[in-house]
């Protein structure tokens, strides 16, 4: 799209700041800068699988995954969950889409070179149940899926699995009650397609059932390496 197009659509459909939800001026950045220095990425000390912010810097892995056998390589995430709740939230259910370019910016921008370097043939977004994505108008995985695909340049793959059950919200369960929850939630739908590395994305990784889940279906299709990639990370261990 032109830069007149593009004005004039920021005319009639302003964007938002994903941090205050103030309106920008048409033709600013992505976010008021102020508003900026609230968000805090997720830093350097993290568990080498999962990614969460570790206190003690002599681990390498955190609680969670020096127990948990995980399904997936490795994974990474852009911001601190604390930070960004708010805005993730109006990003799921109150219509902010176009948070997902800043989204998408900030991904390249703190995880450009490690994407580049696992070199994955697509980016994955977690599925969402389709009755539920009707009613929502939109899966979040899948907006932010596309926003980092075009900032790091990777193709993104919509519909090769699909979620084949509506789950109750995890959030509602353990530990051990978000695993069965999961159970058989998600089908591959497509076995012509052949990836041999992928990057899953979804918008939060708390204790990672719901990736584990996906991951193992893309493992049992032969995947050799399976990364993810997530807008926040939960608590600090
Ligand atoms: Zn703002
Ligand atoms: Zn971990």
């Amino acid at each position: 799209m032109n830069k007149t197009a593009d004005y004039v659509i920021s005319l009639l459909y302003p964007r938002r700041c994903p941090v205050c939800d103030d309106v920008l001026r048409p033709g600013s950045k992505l976010i008021h800068e102020n508003c900026e220095k609230k968000i805090k990425p997720v830093g350097r000390i993290t568990c080498m699988k999962c990614g969460k912010p570790i206190k003690d810097k002599t681990r390498e892995l955190c609680q969670d995954c020096s127990s948990t056998i995980h399904y997936f390589d490795r994974g990474y995430s852009v911001f601190r969950y604390r930070s960004v709740s708010g805005s993730i939230y109006r990003f799921k259910y109150a219509g902010r889409r176009e948070y997902a370019d800043f989204y998408g910016q900030k991904t390249g921008e703190y995880l450009g070179d490690i994407i580049k370097d696992i070199k994955p043939d697509a980016i994955i977004p977690i599925p969402m149940y389709a009755a539920k994505m009707r009613k929502r108008g939109y899966n979040q995985a899948a907006v932010l899926a596309k926003a980092i695909g075009k900032s790091c340049d990777v193709p993104v793959y919509e519909n090769v699995i699909i979620r084949t059950r509506n789950t109750v919200p995890m959030k509602l369960l353990d530990q051990q009650g978000r695993r069965s929850n999961l159970k058989k939630a998600f089908n591959i739908r497509r076995n012509d397609v052949k990836f041999k590395c992928i990057i899953l994305i979804d918008d939060i990784y708390t204790t990672g059932s719901t990736v584990d889940a996906v991951a193992k279906e893309f493992r049992r299709l032969g995947v050799e390496r399976i990364y993810f990639v997530t807008l926040a990370i939960g608590q600090v261990v």
